[in-house]
């Protein structure tokens, strides 16, 4: 059964709120049952009105500290977090519907931002640049943007929030977060983790509700908040955008994708099923990263699907909160309905399918079978659009040429994996693949040290690394004159 208990209320300004200006409440639902799993107060306008006021009255002191009083704040949560993974765990599996094991795993991931921007504050450094003349000095500053707001996705429910509220604690910005109204309760955890770590009042609000552009409006016309970091679709973002330029906020956006996965006669066979299992099934296909498109040269095409179709019928599908399961539900009946809009259109136009090609009928929740499609090509929605769904559609193909003119026509530019053992095509691959992000025989790249982020329309700006904090950092500079000669 489940008994997790879920904290129902907002966190605005540093109260905690149990009911809604707007007066409305709404129900979050448990993905893998269809069930209730909380009732939270529908936030408004109102609330981000408020976040914003607190954010604002508390930037100053906060720039004050030193990087030193800030990573303490972040160190604690991360070890907070560390300390009730299994909780934060089942409640992320309730909403959200990933297997127990990925919500484990996205927690540690969330949690290594927070560590790895306790440190990173502490190496902002500036710089001092040769002058023209003798009595002049240019000294280069970097100074926090100031409030910041964040808009979050279901997918990942508690990462998507660390990679961005992390960098920006440790700039020295307070922010203002606006989680997915699908999976309020995971970024409502980590609100009481800051909280009980010590993280000053006002610094971080979470503020969720079910009409995200109403409810945004205050923040995007506020020239107070400097900047505005979004995960979520390509529409959205450039929307956001749009709004974005009344007030000439900074902006990072981390958009859709459309990975092509590349796998080479020469690639470690097993490997590369391996990768593509990891790319297209983890969260059950719902990431931004995941292969999309499947391209196996026409060599080893019959041995590469007959292994990735025995690997996909041999997983487990069901509720997420069942150990051993691998395949949870999508996130809802729109997400099924469009995974089978996918499947269907792939059908009609010539696609084979090697395995599942439907919804499972569990007990109300919102499952879709592993399934794999062979002939898949670019007249077919899967090959066009992000499936975001257990589907892996695969396309042969005969020449490395041919392959990077077919992965690079899409719009999108986020992730590609491509598997070969030849170095040289490691390299032109590399150069040529037009991705923010590559896994060169590797089908997990992201980590807390790297700079995640898409090219094209998947957006721009990074998440990670030491690219990460310059999200949140003005650069500014010093023109020192009169210094004159020493006598
Ligand atoms: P979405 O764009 O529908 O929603 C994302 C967030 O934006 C949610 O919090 C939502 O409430 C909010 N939102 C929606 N309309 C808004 C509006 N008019 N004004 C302000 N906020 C608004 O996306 P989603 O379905 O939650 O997430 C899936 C998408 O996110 C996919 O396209 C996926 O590729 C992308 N994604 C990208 C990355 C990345 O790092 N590039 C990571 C995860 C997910």
């Amino acid at each position: 059964m489940e008994t997790v208990r879920m904290i129902e209320e907002l966190y605005v300004g540093g109260e905690w709120m149990g009911e809604a200006s707007t007066g409305r409440t709404f129900e979050v639902e448990n993905p893998a049952s269809g069930r209730v799993v909380a009732v939270l107060p529908d936030g408004g306008a109102e609330e981000m009105r408020r976040a914003v006021e607190a954010a604002v009255a508390v930037q100053r002191g906060w720039e004050e500290a030193t990087a030193y009083e800030r990573a303490s704040v972040l160190w604690r949560a991360a070890g907070l977090m560390r300390e009730r993974a299994e909780h934060l765990a089942r409640v992320m599996t309730l909403e959200q519907g990933k297997p127990l094991s990925e919500s484990r795993g996205e927690i540690a991931y969330a949690a290594s931002f927070v560590e790895w921007f306790a440190e990173e504050g502490k190496r902002v450094y500036g710089e001092s640049v040769p002058a023209s003349f003798r009595d002049k000095r240019i000294l280069v500053l970097k100074r926090p943007v100031g409030v910041a707001a964040a808009i979050t996705p279901w997918n990942f429910p508690a990462a998507m929030i660390t990679r961005k509220l992390a960098p920006a604690l440790a700039a020295g910005c307070a922010m203002v977060i606006k989680p997915s109204e699908l999976t309020p309760l995971s970024a409502l955890e980590l609100a009481r983790i800051f909280e009980e770590a010590g993280l000053p009042r006002g610094l971080l609000s979470v503020v969720v509700g079910t009409d995200p552009g109403e409810m945004m409006r205050p923040v995007m016309e506020d020239r107070r908040v400097r900047k505005l970091s979004f995960t979520g679709s390509t529409e959205v973002g450039k929307l956001l955008m749009r709004q974005a330029a009344g007030t000439m906020k900074r902006l990072s956006l981390e958009l859709g994708g459309h990975a092509p996965f590349i796998v080479f006669e020469d690639a470690d066979l097993d490997a590369a099923v391996e990768g593509a299992l990891v790319s297209k099934m983890r969260n059950m296909g719902q990431t931004c990263v995941c292969a999309n498109r499947i391209f196996v040269q026409r060599g080893v095409m019959e041995e590469f699907a007959r292994r990735l179709t025995e690997r996909m019928a041999a997983m487990k599908v069901g509720d997420g909160l069942e150990e051993g399961v691998e395949v949870g539900p999508l996130i809802g009946p729109e997400a099924v309905e469009k995974v089978e809009r996918h499947v269907e259109d792939a059908r009609r136009r010539g696609a084979k399918v090697l395995l599942g090609g439907e919804r499972l009928s569990g007990e109300g929740g919102y499952f879709f079978a592993p399934t794999v499609l062979a002939g898949a090509d670019e007249s077919m929605l899967v090959f066009r659009e992000e499936t975001f769904g257990p589907v892996a559609a695969l396309a042969s193909f005969e020449s490395e040429e041919e392959v990077i003119e077919r992965a690079n026509a899409t719009a999108y530019g986020l992730a590609g994996y491509y598997y070969t053992r030849d170095v040289g095509r490691v390299m032109r691959l590399a150069e040529k693949l037009q991705y923010g992000i590559l896994g060169a025989n590797d089908g997990l790249p992201s980590t807390a040290q790297a700079p995640f982020g898409g090219l094209k329309e998947s957006g721009f700006g990074r998440e990670g690394g030491h690219w990460g904090i310059e999200e949140y950092l003005d650069v500014k500079y010093v023109s020192l004159g009169g210094l004159g000669s020493s006598s």
